[in-house]
């Protein structure tokens, strides 16, 4: 009995090029998850696979085809579960899991991490004059303006209802409150009339920010919603934080003058 064996070269291109195929499969992971280094090495993996000098469309079999499909099916369909529906942001299991992994990142042991909630302004309101499926168009359009302002490794999640979390892994204080008072400004300023005349649209902002090592991610979610509810408390449409100096909490930008700022005691670290 013969036994048909492939030649040598074919049985290494059938391997590449599901490999190749792995490498970018992973870096698209990577990078939506704002892990830019480990997408580039992944980058790099398939590069180097693919500098072989053969055409790897020739190496493609049947199997391998359905193999590939398969793969991107299974990555595409856990992005999704990854996804919350209505405005197309990571969902609160997405948030959990990262909260988790990223206790481990070596930019977060070093800088330590940043966790911003951020509520939409009256929003029982805007359902109840508009009703739900335009407050739904809201929110799609709030989520777009968090999006744009989001430095490269952070994320912003649904944390429930119209409340978003936004997490900024190894970015120092400042450079979270600079981006949730852009990102305040950008809802401020939207041009909501698009949607209706007499629309105007604001969220309030608490940003929490530890340097423990790992960090204590439900504490820190527990801070930041503190301060959330000092910025409702001062007014609304405003950020609020801790000053790191003297604990006291402040609001950023021009609400930075209002005089009523609640200051509820900081939680023993
Ligand atoms: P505050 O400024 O204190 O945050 O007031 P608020 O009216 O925003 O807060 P409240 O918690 O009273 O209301 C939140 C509303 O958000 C109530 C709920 O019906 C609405 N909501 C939650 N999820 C959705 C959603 O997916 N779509 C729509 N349209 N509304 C939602
Ligand atoms: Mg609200
Ligand atoms: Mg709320």
């Amino acid at each position: 009995m013969s036994v048909s064996i492939p030649p040598f070269g074919t049985r290494i291109g059938f391997h590449a090029s599901t490999v190749v195929e792995e490498h970018v499969i992973a870096a698209d992971e990577l990078a939506r998850a704002g892990r830019y280094e480990q997408a580039y090495a992944q980058l790099r993996e398939a590069m180097q696979l693919l500098r072989d000098e053969r055409d790897p469309a020739e190496l493609v079999t049947p199997a391998n085809r359905e193999l590939v499909r398969l793969r991107r099916e299974h990555a595409e369909a856990r992005e999704l579960s990854r996804r919350d529906s209505l405005t197309d942001t990571y969902n609160r299991r997405y948030l959990d899991e990262q909260l988790v992994t990223l206790r481990a990142e070596s930019d977060v042991l070093h800088s330590g991490m940043a966790i911003a909630l951020v509520d939409i302004d009256h929003f029982k309101q805007i359902n109840d004059r508009y009703g739900h499926p335009f407050g739904d168009r809201v929110l799609q359009r709030v989520v777009g303006e968090l999006d744009a302002v989001l430095p490269a490794g952070a994320f912003c999640a649904r944390y429930g209802g119209e409340e978003f979390a936004l997490v900024f892994p190894g970015r120092d204080l400042d450079d979270a409150i600079t981006v949730c008072e852009e990102a305040r400004q950008r809802v401020d300023k939207y041009d909501w009339t698009e949607l209706d005349d007499s629309l105007r649209v604001w969220v309030s902002i608490g940003v929490g920010h530890t340097l423990r090592r790992p960090p204590d991610v439900e504490q820190l979610i527990r801070a930041a919603d503190v301060l959330l509810y000092a910025a409702k408390e001062s007014g609304r449409n405003a950020v609020a934080f801790r000053d790191p100096a003297n604990l006291r909490v402040q609001l950023a930008g021009p609400a930075g003058d209002r005089r009523a700022i609640p200051q509820p005691a900081a939680p023993a670290d």
